[in-house]
């Protein structure tokens, strides 16, 4: 059997081929999984019966086995979700003044090894398919308190996007799709740790938008601290974010964690600006969310505010980012941690 979650616009079109149905089928169905969020065959009541027998046969809808939800008091609920195979994700809805957005994970874990995340120290599992992403908006949504819509999505969650970038574009092209979960394009952002290959890809295949945590300077903190960066350094990571198409107003998002006596000094806020000049770009400051075992501190918060006014003061668009639902351990991999530490 196989979940109707898993296909594409394109995948249903083949299917309806084979199954010698009209090609509107295709669309009907489209609809009726993303739009429409049916939860199972029979909802499809503008579909025959027949046809709904012919597909109950090979398909099903379904997915999303939420184990745990946490709420914190400022509204950030985070949910971990239990794959099939036992893996388990994580996914966090953060709500702000004028948005509510839905973090998603790519991966279960992650090869990438950032000494500063602790999906990174827990290694890979491996990338998630196309269902195992479109069931976290699903649940979400079910998550949702009355009034509330879901008006973002960021891939920022365990995992490294373009590592798993044939799903993600699928994924994203449903997210984006008026038939499919319809946000605008300009509320999808990919978040990757700098795969210059795939950044160049991305800008030729899609038009959401880019973040990219770049959180050093110089390629000697950067290949400390990520060592992604032995592979794509500084003089290859920059050039790629120069070249990244935007459209109209668009900016890339610039993420820089913030780590007590590593990236904290005025120095990297000079070198920041030299980094960045004249590139559109919005920078987050994220003081650094120090958990057990970490290799990092939390930065004091006067550093933090230097660099945001220094930042600031030379003409970027800067905020320093605070820390969502630290109770509900809420960042990267926390929660699957703490879930696993409690022996469930
Ligand atoms: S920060 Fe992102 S890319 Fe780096 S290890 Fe963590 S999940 Fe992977």
């Amino acid at each position: 059997m196989r979940n109707l979650r898993d296909m594409t616009y394109d995948d249903l079109a083949s299917e309806a081929r084979r199954l010698e149905e009209k090609p509107y089928r295709a669309e009907q169905l489209f609809a009726w999984i993303y739009q429409r969020r049916a939860v199972d065959i029979d909802e499809m009541t503008d579909i025959s019966k027949a046809f709904r027998a012919r597909l109950k046969e090979e398909f099903f809808i379904g997915g999303g086995n939420v184990l745990e939800v946490r709420k914190a008091a400022d509204g950030t609920r985070k949910f971990l979700t239990e794959l099939e195979d036992g893996a388990r994700i994580e996914s966090v809805l953060i709500p702000e003044t004028d948005r509510l957005t839905l973090c998603v994970s790519s991966q279960a874990g992650c090869a990438l090894g950032c000494r500063f995340c602790m999906t990174g120290m827990a290694g890979f599992t491996r990338n998630l398919n196309l269902s195992e992403l479109t069931n976290q908006v699903f649940s979400a949504i079910k998550i949702l308190d009355e009034g509330e819509k879901l008006t973002n999505i960021v891939l920022m969650g365990m995992g490294e996007p373009l590592n798993n970038f044939d799903n993600v574009l699928k994924f994203t092209k449903i997210l984006t799709a008026p038939r499919g979960f319809g946000f605008s394009h300009n509320k999808v952002t990919l978040s990757t740790a700098g795969l210059v290959p795939g950044i160049k890809k991305l800008g030729e295949e899609s038009n959401i938008n880019l973040a990219v945590s770049l959180n050093a300077t110089t390629d000697e903190v950067r290949d400390r601290i990520m060592p992604i960066n032995k592979k794509y350094p500084l003089s290859e990571l920059i050039p790629a974010l120069r070249s990244y198409p935007l459209k109209g107003k668009r900016h890339i998002t610039i993420e820089y964690v913030v780590l007590k006596d590593v990236n904290d000094s005025i120095e990297d806020a000079k070198r920041l600006v030299r980094l960045l000049h004249g590139l559109p770009c919005k920078i987050n400051l994220i003081p650094f969310n120090a958990f057990p075992g970490a290799a990092f501190k939390s930065p004091e918060t006067e550093r933090v505010l230097r660099i945001h006014d220094f930042l600031k003061e030379a003409g970027f668009v800067v905020i320093v980012r605070s820390s969502k639902g630290s109770e509900i351990q809420a960042a990267c991999g926390q929660l699957k941690g703490w879930y696993e530490a409690k022996g469930a």
